[in-house]
């Protein structure tokens, strides 16, 4: 595959690394250099411990190399020729045995009087490289060939981008996502905590926590209402004829918690909601009347990930997932899916999330019976029918081919944070293979049974995937609606408490959640708490507020304080709270 150039200049940039370091240890020994995301690195066997001091000389050296070196010459060698070159490194030469044994041409790059075994992928000349566009980053360990059996190389690694301007604006995002990064802000926000007893990757969602998934929840449950869903309420745990069933077992068994042996039976931890609503739907006889037939939870389940994979509340063991599952016939089915892209829209304007795509990922015909479940005129009909409404409602979107589910068409969501990361966040489903394992039927006008389509679809992804990203894009400072306190209420002194209780329980009757910090703290200490914590308003509350009914409010959003009569702010915040503004 043709690199573009920026990769090229990273992987130039790895042959540049790999001279200036033998230029200060002429005993290390070189073995890959790949070029990466935002730069390149390449990995050593040092017999001289390297640290991130010795940056600048290598930095410096390397920019000496870039005024020397001009083209990447290229060579090809028997397989003696190379093992002779490398002789002195055991690294090299097993990538030698590897290359000669895929039957590939074993080749070397020149630039200056540097030489290194090389499949290729460089700039046509480095002085394209900007001597101010890389910078070393950071020393590592890394395992040769990333296996733990093997000896521990020092991997150095670089940033690189086409210009110093692109560079610095890395490096200064890289600080603001770490300011903003979850893990870090979920503990000082007091949103969730781990704990060794309850065990590796299993959340604990702290009251302020609570209050984020509370309100996730309200409104789910409000959009769906609105959208014709119903609720229901399913076990955590199942009995594995049902994972047989739906082909969770064995094929996904992997990601499954092992089963508990119980009356004499097997019952495992659900991975997915989908079974259990396959046989809600199957409780009663169903006729075309009762389709679409929309059943939505926010229902916890359980993987098992590796320990070594899991990661704040992005990678967990325990998930809840705003899960539906809708019931339709073919003729019903765009209208069911534009009505899920429309719910898309809407979340994404509620959180202000203003980049997003949609990877529509579709099967290979050629496949049809073994990759994919054969049905190919349902195929061609679901993905036209969502092609189509992607292309009406003017979402962007990417096709993937041959990216399919085993049972059906689906499309992963990407959105990006505020400071432009990426996440994946949520998936829909369409399925035609599983209500045929589970039997599911409904009654046609014409009196006929037939099996319906099935659309899995979680909009709000996990809370614990969907918190995390909110955490990074509001950098904690949450909209109203969804802070945890509200609103912080200041009396300056005590005798200004029993005021402070009247302005706190008015407030609480509209149901605004509302901290009282009636402690005998300075009030600048009260009030540099509540900026810490983010919380969107505080109240001052003295003598002059009581005379005049006026109240001073702080406002975290742009850092103005204004005078506001208590009226009025119930309207402000009732009105903030009730459109999600
Ligand atoms: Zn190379
Ligand atoms: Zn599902």
């Amino acid at each position: 595959m043709e690199k573009d150039n920026l990769y090229k200049k990273r992987h130039s940039l790895s042959h540049v690394l790999a001279s200036a370091v033998l230029n200060f240890y002429p005993d290390a020994k070189l073995t890959i250099g790949p070029a990466v995301d935002n730069g390149f690195y390449y990995d050593f066997d040092f017999s001289t411990p390297v640290s991130e001091k010795d940056f600048t000389k290598l930095e410096n050296k390397m920019r000496e190399i870039l005024k020397k070196w001009s083209t990447f010459e290229r060579q090809e060698l028997s397989e003696m020729e190379a093992k002779k070159l490398f002789a002195n490194n055991p690294y090299k030469l097993e990538l030698i045995d590897e290359i000669v044994k895929r039957g590939e041409k074993v080749t070397t790059y020149t630039s200056g009087d540097f030489t290194d075994l090389c499949m290729g992928g460089h700039v046509d000349n480095v002085k394209e490289i900007d001597p101010n566009s890389f910078k070393l980053d950071r020393v590592a360990g890394a395992y040769w060939r990333g296996d733990e059996k093997n000896k521990m190389l020092t991997r150095i690694y670089g940033l690189a981008f086409d210009t110093k301007a692109d560079l610095e604006k890395y490096i200064a995002d890289q600080a603001e996502a770490e300011k903003r990064d979850h893990r870090k802000l979920g503990k000082e926000l007091k949103i969730f905590t781990f704990d060794e007893d309850v065990g590796p990757g299993l959340p604990l969602w702290l009251p302020n926590g609570t209050v984020l998934v509370e309100e996730l929840e309200r409104l789910a449950k409000e959009t769906e209402a609105a959208a014709g869903y119903f609720r229901v309420k399913t076990p955590h745990i199942a009995k594995d004829s049902m994972y047989l069933k739906s082909g969770h077992l064995p094929y996904y068994e992997d990601s499954m918690f092992p089963p508990m042996e119980y009356e004499g039976g097997k019952y495992y931890l659900k991975a997915m909601n989908c079974p259990h609503h396959h046989k809600i739907f199957g409780s009663e006889k169903r006729s075309y009347k009762d389709l679409p037939l929309r059943l939505a939870e926010y229902g916890t389940c359980y993987r098992h990930e590796k320990s070594g994979e899991l990661f704040g509340l992005m990678r967990v063991r325990c998930l809840s997932m705003n899960d539906a599952h809708m019931y339709c016939t073919e003729e019903q089915f765009a209208d069911e899916f534009r009505a899920v892209n429309d719910m898309y829209l809407k979340y994404f304007k509620i959180f202000g999330v203003q980049k997003y795509v949609m990877r529509f990922s579709t099967h290979d015909p050629k496949k049809l019976g073994e990759k994919y479940v054969n049905e190919p005129a349902l195929w061609k009909k679901t993905e036209d029918m969502v092609r189509q409404v992607l292309i009406e409602s003017k979402i962007p979107y990417v096709e993937i081919p041959n990216e399919a589910a085993f049972y059906g068409p689906k499309i992963d969501v990407q959105v990006w944070s505020a400071i432009g990361r990426e996440f994946t966040l949520a998936t829909n489903q369409v399925d035609f293979a599983v209500p045929k394992r589970f039997g599911l039927t409904y009654v046609t006008k014409e009196g006929k049974e037939e099996t319906p389509l099935c659309i899995h679809r979680a909009p709000l992804g996990t809370h614990e995937r969907f918190i995390g990203f909110l955490i990074e894009h509001y950098a904690g400072n949450f909209p109203v609606w969804l802070s945890p306190t509200q609103v912080k209420i200041i009396p300056v002194r005590e005798n200004h408490n029993d005021y402070a209780k009247k302005v706190a329980s008015e407030l609480r009757a509209l149901g605004v959640r509302v901290d009282l910090d009636a402690t005998d703290e300075g009030m600048g200490k009260k009030i540099r708490a509540g900026k810490n914590m983010k919380v969107p308003y505080m109240l001052v509350i003295g003598d002059k507020e009581i005379e005049t009914n006026e109240l001073t409010l702080e406002i975290r959003d742009g850092g103005k304080q204004e005078k506001i009569s208590l009226e009025n702010l119930k309207v402000r915040l009732e009105k903030e709270i009730k459109e999600r503004i």
